[in-house]
């Protein structure tokens, strides 16, 4: 048959096809004809080029809900959008309040329209937008904030814009209290864009105080945070291991009004970064918080960029310090480590993702007509050793490898130069099954 009259332009042959949206899963092909999924069905014929996925699970392409691209602008903090997106098996970035109202434009110019990945903003509530990971305290109070020219840059920008990042930790409470949550909320309304809110501590109090102080502070905190959240916001980081999490550092459980927000349709987004714990995942989990969306949340301090040598002392000194090596990847292989099943963990990647940034009709599934974004991976056996920051190691019996990405068709090899290499556990530690 002639070239020109195949009915597709590609066809990915044999892969185990998980797309939740459609309740579909099992072996399929899936053909891709000018950019759009064409056809999601066994024993597909016709095609230019055929890629075989056999062994392989083929996903719709995944959502990376917090990610911190945009580089060079935000200081050390902003990473290669490429490298965290179709270098690392991700196929779409949210970044977490990089851009603000006054730097959106060289947003959309130098991060947007420049990656081969697609990028999407939750713009910073704070009119400086996220330079070097919000070091500097003083840079985020509600003084700081320009409700109407946020509001502006949103309708300005609605292709690109999908809603708001803001924080609610004890060191911001102990100096403006809960005023920056709640202008960050007025932006919210008047946009009708959700609120992504960071927890968990990042500057220091305003006055010394002690651990337990710390702690009860940072109780109620979320107390007084949780019930104004609007369902479809969303709340991150509720496994911190920093104080102000999900989980009281008095009472060692899940906060009630936290559970009440849930079920009024607040969301939770995992925002791994360095702030992932184990012990209080799995202390979580176990009291049935069960994470919507997962954010990789990598950027300049907790990741290893090439040609940077040793950590520095600056580099050290950021709030969001890390040293343990992950991904998106990984972070999806720590959630199954951790008991959710398989087509949860996607979920929080494809569909779950989509939802948040309103973006349901137009990614998170391989629906026939959607652009054919898809991602790739490898699920390998073995006995794999996994990290967080607080000096927790695990094994896990299986790790999630990405291998390659196609965006709108195109296809993108795996070989960010993020990716963390797997690491094998020593051979006389025995897998826990996941
Ligand atoms: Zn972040």
């Amino acid at each position: 048959m002639a070239a020109t009259t195949q009915k597709f332009d590609l066809i990915l042959r044999g892969g185990h096809v998980v797309d939740p949206a459609q309740n579909r899963d099992g072996l399929f092909d899936v053909g891709i004809r000018d950019s759009k999924i064409a056809s999601v069905a066994k024993g597909l014929k016709g095609a230019k080029k055929i890629i075989d996925v056999t062994g392989a699970h083929v996903l719709p392409g995944m959502i990376d809900t917090h990610a911190h691209v945009y580089r060079h602008i935000t200081g050390k903090f902003g990473l290669e959008a490429d490298w965290c997106g179709v270098g690392s098996g991700v196929t779409t970035l949210i970044d977490q309040g990089g851009p603000s109202s006054i730097t959106i434009d060289g947003f959309r110019k130098y991060v947007v329209e420049a990656s081969a990945s697609r990028v999407v903003s939750f713009i910073s509530t704070y009119l400086v937008g996220g330079m070097e990971g919000h070091m500097y305290d003083s840079l985020h109070g509600p003084d700081q904030i320009n409700v109407k020219a946020t509001v502006r840059a949103i309708n300005d920008n609605r292709d690109i814009v999908k809603g708001i990042k803001t924080h609610a930790e004890v060191g911001g409470a102990s100096r403006w209290g809960v005023e920056v949550l709640k202008l960050a909320k007025k932006i919210s309304r008047e946009s009708g864009l959700p609120i992504y809110v960071h927890l968990g501590q990042m500057w220091p109090t305003k006055k010394r105080i002690s651990n337990e102080q710390r702690q009860r502070e940072s109780d109620e905190l979320v107390r007084a945070i949780a019930p104004l959240l609007d369902p479809g916001d969303i709340l991150a980081h509720p496994f911190t291991r920093h104080p102000g999490g999900f989980i009281s550092g008095i009472t060692g459980e899940v906060h009630p009004v936290v559970r009440k927000a849930i079920d009024r349709g607040v969301l939770v987004d995992v925002g791994h970064g360095s702030h992932f714990d184990f012990n209080i995942a799995r202390s979580a989990i176990a009291q049935g918080i069960v994470p919507y969306t997962l954010g990789a949340d990598m950027h300049g301090y907790n990741v290893t960029q090439p040609g940077e040598g040793k950590a520095s002392a600056l580099k050290s000194a950021n709030p969001f310090f890390g040293v343990a090596p992950f991904s998106l990847c990984i972070a999806m292989t720590e959630l199954l480590m951790l008991g959710m099943d398989f087509t949860d963990v996607v979920k929080t990647v494809t569909c779950n993702a989509a939802i948040i940034a309103g973006m349901q009709n137009e990614i998170g599934t391989l629906k026939r007509g959607r652009d054919a974004d898809v991602s790739v991976i490898d699920i390998k056996p073995g006995s794999w050793k996994l990290s967080d920051n607080s000096g927790n190691h695990v094994i896990s019996d299986k790790i999630i490898v990405p291998r390659f990405t196609l965006r709108m068709g195109e296809r993108f090899e795996a070989d960010s130069p993020l990716l963390p290499a797997p690491v094998k556990a020593p051979a006389k530690t025995k897998a826990k099954a996941a």
